[in-house]
């Protein structure tokens, strides 16, 4: 079935824009405002056509666009999924849509750009990622490629000779398989830390392990660690040793804590003003890595009060690198007394929004901590693990809904799913209906009598598709194929109930590449080409939906954001190829050839 015939099967009862609006139970809030907002679109759109048939070489009674693509092809990602040829864009907002339109609003001073026949698409949104976390990781050095315990050596020798000494050193993604020899010396494989330590005396390195089970460290981060032969295994860690009972340098599970705390005592000794440039510092790397990626907007899943008064001055003195939706995570005892509707953030044009809290109910699956209804299929002694108690959940539910703050609960298991639906419906009681738009991150693993749930309640699934073929390996394995089949990142089923599902990477604990969710969500196709349960494939349009519109309205941020539509802010992306149309393969490599945030171009690839 093609995206028209799956959405135009009831259009008199759903009216148009909100056909992919959560399905509440009594025409509500969202459903209005947003027929509101496509009258007033249409309204427009007409006040420009009549512009355009006035005259149709200089704009009268419109200032002339600072910037019109032309000879494009415009995927608006509507509810319509309308497409036209060009776009024009004054003071950070879209102006006109289509040829006629936007020639009668060039005038001398329009940037105009022609498109060739290239792709256009709204800016993307992330709608689940730590966006400090990205710019730390994108600050540490990138072991995953190394073929030898030598060339990570080298790697950290040249990061050391750029930095002031006792400034830590950090690196992720090593993993000893992956080398062509053993190290020298090596302990199980592992490598030991001596020629890293004489070439490195000066600087403290702790370089992570790809699985983020263990961590490597160099004597001078064993010294600020107080690592002895005589310090014992922490429980649930261990401290690999040689055969005179000396550390070689790799420190599993819990024993990480060792040096990572040393890490987090040197970071607290810095002053403010240091560690406020740190995070400016990560604040920029990240933001730089999603506007190259096309994204224009973030959803970052769980930051602190403080970094949110912070991002707020940088949102006021123009310094963001792009939106940014921020939900707060922290416990009940800080966020009583401090929710309500004035302590929401809105900062004028869209650019800092806090009005969501986070919690997180369970583990992820992979080490079986998804907190499930029946046993582990692979592990039959768990069901996984519940993190935070149900009844601060639901006193923390009471609170955003007194406030009128939205609720993200991470959930994984069927389990934490169905507590977190329980907790939902009873919460929100009669009001479910209203416009709350709570969401479930993740929501991966789905009792099927659940699935209805979220289209009745108006509940949003936020998940992140790349998670599903990074995953999809080890899915039947903990969870046996019946509940596999039923549950599993049910994607088609949860649309089908009249739910949105805005996509993400979950960044950095997979890349921000928003093409791999993309490829994911309409093939399910996994690295060694099998297919994960196919049949809950996204088509390509709900696939653009879930990275565009539909984020934008999990943000609660459709009036401005989220698809290419009169009035709109101008965040747009130019592809070099169509996104909607294109074979599925090529999402994988398709390239953004600029980004363009408010209207102004933030990002262009080089020209070959
Ligand atoms: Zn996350």
């Amino acid at each position: 079935m093609d995206f028209e015939e799956r959405h135009q099967c009831k259009p008199a009862q759903r009216g148009h824009v909100y056909a992919f609006a959560p399905t509440f139970q009594d025409g509500s809030t969202l459903r209005v405002h947003l027929r509101n907002i496509s009258a007033i679109c249409l309204a427009l759109q007409i006040f420009v056509a009549d512009v355009t048939a006035q005259d149709n070489s200089k704009p009268r009674g419109l200032a002339a666009a600072d910037l019109a693509i032309v000879n494009a092809t415009v995927l608006q990602c509507d509810a319509q999924m309308h497409q036209s040829d060009a776009v024009a864009v004054r003071g950070g907002r879209i102006i006109a849509i289509g040829g006629n339109a936007v020639a009668a609003v060039i005038g001398d001073s329009t940037n105009v750009i022609d498109a060739q026949g290239q792709c256009i698409t709204p800016g993307l949104t992330d709608s689940h990622l730590h966006f400090v976390g990205l710019g730390q990781a994108l600050q540490m050095l990138d072991l995953s490629t190394a073929t030898q315990w030598e060339d990570i050596v080298q790697q950290v020798k040249a990061a050391a000779g750029e930095l002031p000494p006792g400034t830590w050193i950090e690196g992720r993604g090593w993993h000893q398989s992956k080398w062509s020899k053993l190290p020298p010396g090596d302990v199980d494989g592992y490598p030991v830390h001596q020629r890293l330590s004489d070439l490195v005396p000066d600087h403290p390195v702790l370089l992570t392990h790809a699985s983020g089970h263990a961590c490597f460290a160099n004597a001078a981060a064993m010294r600020l660690a107080r690592v002895t032969n005589g310090t014992r295994d922490p429980r649930g860690g261990e401290i690999l040793r040689d055969a005179d009972g000396e550390a070689i340098g790799v420190f599993r599970e819990n024993a990480q804590s060792l040096i990572r705390r040393a890490k987090a005592r040197s970071d607290s000794r810095s002053s403010g003003t240091a560690r406020e440039a740190a995070l400016r510092k990560q604040i920029e790397l990240a933001g730089a890595e999603c506007l190259k990626h096309g994204i224009t907007s973030v959803h970052d899943a769980g930051s602190s009060f403080a970094l949110a008064s912070m991002m707020k001055e940088m949102a006021e003195a123009d310094e963001l690198p792009l939106r940014i939706v921020m939900m707060i995570r922290t416990g009940f005892d800080e966020l009583n007394g401090r929710l309500s509707q004035e302590s929401r953030i809105a900062t004028d044009g869209n650019w800092f929004t806090v009005r969501s809290v986070k919690v997180s109910i369970d583990g992820a699956l992979g080490p079986h901590g998804a907190w499930l209804l029946l046993p582990y299929e692979d592990l039959p002694t768990t069901s996984g693990l519940n993190t935070v108690p149900l009844d601060e959940l639901r006193r923390i539910a009471q609170l955003c809904k007194r406030a009128g703050w939205q609720l993200c609960v991470h959930a994984i298991g069927d389990r934490a799913n169905q507590e977190v639906l329980d907790i939902y419906e009873e919460v929100l009681g009669d009001s479910a209906g209203d416009d709350h738009r709570w969401r479930i991150e993740h929501a991966q693993h789905l009792e099927a009598s659940d699935i209805p749930r979220f289209g009745e309640l108006g509940v949003i699934p936020a998940m992140q598709a790349n998670h599903c073929t990074s995953d999809a390996i080890f899915v039947a394995q903990r969870l046996g194929q019946r509940r596999a089949q039923a549950g599993a990142y049910v994607w088609r089923s949860l649309i089908d109930t009249g739910a949105i599902i805005p996509n993400g990477t979950d960044a950095p604990v997979e890349k921000v590449n928003p093409r791999v969710s993309l490829y994911a969500s309409v093939t399910r196709q996994l690295a060694n080409g099998q297919q994960f349960y196919p049949k809950q494939c996204m088509t390509r349009a709900e696939a653009l939906l879930s990275y565009t519109l539909w984020p934008a309205i999990a943000g609660f941020q459709e009036r401005s954001l989220g698809s290419i539509e009169l009035s709109k802010r101008a965040d747009l992306v130019m592809w070099d190829r169509n996104l909607l149309t294109c074979p599925a393969e090529d999402l994988l490599t398709a390239e953004v050839v600029k980004t363009i945030l408010d209207g102004k171009v933030v990002y262009q690839a080089d020209v070959q």
